[in-house]
């Protein structure tokens, strides 16, 4: 294994998609997106962009990009879901950015023993488990982010 980051279009190459044009060209709007980004906002660019690509085409494309893990969905706190791309690595966890929607990629830190912890006390067999963190990242917080909930 070495340390070079897949691209999410080598990806789905590996996992038997064709590269069809409107592939790489959501590949190219997720790679453009700072922080999170939701399926609309994809949308929104490639409007913006003109490229011609149906709404539907879209949404079925982050459908197959989350499917081979070039992405991952993160559930905001507000309800909505949104998709970071992200190295796909060993299991991790996020820190999300609630204003600017950064998102940081954090390991277990000790988790693991947490989750041994309640698979011990409750008698289950865990298999999978699923954290994000929600906060203000360095940056909002040096702009001086008020805490007012306008
Ligand atoms: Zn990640
Ligand atoms: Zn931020
Ligand atoms: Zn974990």
């Amino acid at each position: 294994m070495d340390a070079v980051v897949e691209s999410p279009l080598v990806m789905l190459d590996r996992a038997g998609y064709r590269l069809t044009g409107p592939r790489r060209a959501v590949a190219d709007l997720i790679a453009s997106r700072q922080g999170h980004f939701t399926a609309a906002e994809l949308v929104g660019d490639a409007a913006m962009r003109r490229l011609g690509i149906a709404r539907a085409t879209i949404f079925r494309t982050i459908e197959v990009f989350e499917g081979v893990g070039a992405i991952e969905r993160i559930d905001l706190p507000s309800g909505d879901h949104a998709y970071i791309a992200c190295e796909p690595a060993a299991h991790h966890h996020h820190v999300v950015c609630a204003r600017c929607g950064r998102a940081t990629d954090v390991d277990d830190a000790g988790l693991a023993g947490v989750v041994g912890r309640i698979a011990t006390e409750t008698g289950y067999q865990i298999d999978a488990h699923r954290l994000e963190l929600f906060g203000l990242c360095p940056t909002c917080q040096a702009d001086g982010a008020t805490a007012s909930s306008s």
